[in-house]
């Protein structure tokens, strides 16, 4: 055979194998931290014929009811009044709907309300009181979030003068002592997140980004937030491009840490941005972090990153996480973890 057609062959049969080799990779469930029951609930969705949109919620779900490391789901991480409120998205990158909760109060499943905002109703993000209102009228069950462990948790904060303390420029010195807090003379000071004793042990998120055979990306979070934190706030795991973001065709990405840092540049959006103009996973996650070290050298978070293809990636900041996990199911036989050094 000549020269010029066994070349020609050669590249013809290892475009059909790389092709084949992407398309091996899918249908996929990546997610934050090696929470291995929730991805392989995710995966298991694909087997019996569910949606990536099915996939990302049940996947959650089962993080949710196993209080994932105590950050997910009802009864840990009270705020400043001892209440367990929720925060969590769903996106789906086929149709780029969205639903999401944030400070949701009284009701265990976060990412089930959250895909009936994105399924029942025309708005993005319900929040607090009335998302728990809207939710009763979709059916959901009221009941109290805390728990032995929220209300110890709770208690114990209230004895060491409610330190960590996320408040600033009020009286009484938050530092030293509980509220109530009013507004004093001070003006703007920056402290350091590590002065505010915001570390990873005391937040953690699943994000989730599930791809099935035909590359329809899906990603979804969960998540009550930071522990002690002012009531009423809402974390970065429910905001758009924040906490998640998903476009077929390019990718998804998932966010978890520091959230009130993170929020601020949309780090899960510009890692499917990027992803959606070439980049590797690892690389559009850790192009996406980059923005925040400039502005905030001392933040801890995470962000996942899965391109439309199933190739992911990961990257993390911050001496608090030091070396960030998380889980991979691409295949029915096991859950794989992979590991990334902080920058
Ligand atoms: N990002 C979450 C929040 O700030 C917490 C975390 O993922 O660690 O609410």
């Amino acid at each position: 055979m000549a020269a010029p057609i066994r070349s020609l062959l050669f590249y013809f049969v290892l475009s059909i194998f790389c092709r084949f080799k992407a398309i091996s990779t899918l249908p996929i469930v990546v997610n934050t931290w090696p929470f291995t029951n929730a991805t392989e609930t995710g995966y298991n969705v694909f087997l019996t014929g569910g949606s990536a949109v099915d996939a990302v919620e049940r996947g959650c779900s089962k993080c949710e009811v196993q209080r994932c490391d105590g950050s997910v789901g009802e009864g840990s991480d009270p705020d400043e009044e001892g209440e367990v409120t929720l925060d969590a998205m769903i996106m789906d990158g086929e149709s780029m709907d969205v639903g999401s909760v944030g400070c949701l109060r009284n009701i265990s499943s976060a990412i089930s309300v959250a895909r009936m905002v994105m399924e029942r109703t025309d708005h993005t993000l319900l929040a607090g009181e009335l998302a728990t209102k809207f939710a009763v009228e979709m059916g959901f069950t009221e009941s109290d979030l805390s728990s032995n462990k929220s209300d110890t948790m709770y208690k114990q904060w209230k004895t060491n003068n409610c330190q960590p303390n996320y408040r600033v420029n009020v009286n009484p010195d938050p530092k030293r002592s509980c509220g109530p807090y009013h507004p004093n003379t001070n003006i703007y000071r920056k402290e350091t997140r590590e002065d505010k004793g915001i570390g990873y042990l005391n937040h953690d998120t699943i994000g989730m980004v599930a791809v099935d055979k035909n590359g329809h990306v899906v990603s979804g979070t969960t998540t009550n937030g930071l522990n002690h934190k002012i009531p009423g706030r809402v974390g970065d795991s429910p905001i758009v491009g924040a906490g998640s973001y998903a476009q077929n065709g390019m990718g998804g990405a998932a966010a978890t840490g520091d959230g009130d840092i993170m929020m601020r540049f949309l780090p899960s959006y510009t890692a499917v941005q990027l992803m959606g103009s070439g980049m590797s996973p690892s690389n559009a996650a850790l192009s996406s972090i980059k923005p925040i070290i400039k502005y905030f050298p001392d933040f801890d978070g995470a962000v996942i990153a899965v391109n439309h293809k199933g190739e992911h990636g990961a990257a993390c900041h911050g001496a608090g996480i030091g070396t960030f996990h998380y889980s991979v199911m691409d295949n029915p036989s096991k859950v794989n973890l992979f590991s990334v050094k902080c920058v």
